[in-house]
Order: C-alpha cells, then structure tokens, then sequence
C-alpha cells in the first residue's frame, strides 16, 4: 500500500516521509484516528516507505521487489500483530490469510468487521499475552533484507495489561 492509495492526509503523510528521509525513524509510532481515518493504511504505507529500496520524492515506488512483497502483504520483515479470538487461536499467526484477505478487500475495516470475518458466533478479540511472545520473537530474528523490521499492532487497544506488560521493553 502506498501513500497515494490512502485518502487524504496530505500533512501527515509528508511529515512521515520527511522523518525517514532525514533518517529519523523512530522505534515506534502510533497512528491514532477514528474510524474511517485509514490509520492502518497510512501504517502499512510508512513502512512500505521505510522498507523500499527505490523511494521516491513523495511516495515508495510500488516496483521493487520490497514494494511487491508488501503489496501482496507478504515481506519478511513486515509483520502484523492484531486481536485474536483466543479460544480460535490465542496469536496472530493462524489468521494471517484472513488478514491479507480483509485489507486487501478494504483497508478501512473496524474491529466489528474483523470480529465477523474470523469468528461467526461474534466473540470479542484481545491481543493476549500470547501474542506479546511473538511479537518479541518476530522481533529478536534477524532482519531478512538487512534494514529495518516492522511490526504494525492493529488495535494495540485491545491489548489486555498483562501483554502490554511484557512488551514494554520493546
Ligand atoms: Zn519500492
């Protein structure tokens, strides 16, 4: 995803890519909005920006073969932490086709719409504890292209107190 493929946000956008321009990217940033606002969108499109190894002035090239791993949401170090129903699956990993499926389908979805996605009976999703070990395992490997890893936590709200915890550090 690209920083054209999200509506609107033309401030925002140009601060983020003048940061990693000036090479000041910070360990970690959050995009807060309401619903609607295309903060995951705008999330995936910074990293994609970090992450392209052909950028342009005002967006990533959408070409090179980092661009075309994010676009099919498939790079090595890309990877996505997001509420889970914890009696289905209490991380991530399980779920990550129905993810790639949902964005995208459509970027701009909320946690209702995910909650019918991977779970018909409707159950509340949490990121749990379980999930902040892998967050920190996916982060302790080594970068696959050399550069910078990524983990997006959609939702991060969902996080119940004992994950968040465990995550601090990192
Ligand atoms: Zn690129």
């Amino acid at each position: 995803m690209q920083f054209k493929d999200v509506i609107g946000h033309q401030n925002i956008k140009e601060k983020l890519i003048h940061g990693i321009q000036k090479n000041k990217v910070s360990h970690a940033q959050l995009f807060s909005g309401d619903l609607g606002y295309g903060t995951l969108g705008l999330s995936i499109a910074y990293a994609q920006y970090v992450l392209c190894l052909e950028k342009k002035e005002n967006d990533s090239c959408g070409t090179c073969s980092s661009c075309l791993k994010i676009n099919e949401l498939q790079h090595p170090d890309l990877h996505f932490s997001f509420p889970t129903v914890q009696i289905e699956s209490n991380t991530s990993n399980p779920f990550l086709s129905h993810w790639r499926e949902q964005i995208k389908k459509n970027s701009y979805f909320t946690l209702l719409d995910w909650t019918q996605a991977i779970d018909i009976k409707g159950r509340q999703p949490i990121i749990s504890v379980f999930e902040s070990a892998e967050i920190q395992r996916k982060l302790s490997l080594k970068s696959y292209e050399g550069g910078y890893k990524i983990t997006i936590i959609w939702m991060a709200e969902q996080m119940n107190s004992q994950c968040s915890n465990k995550i601090l550090k990192i």
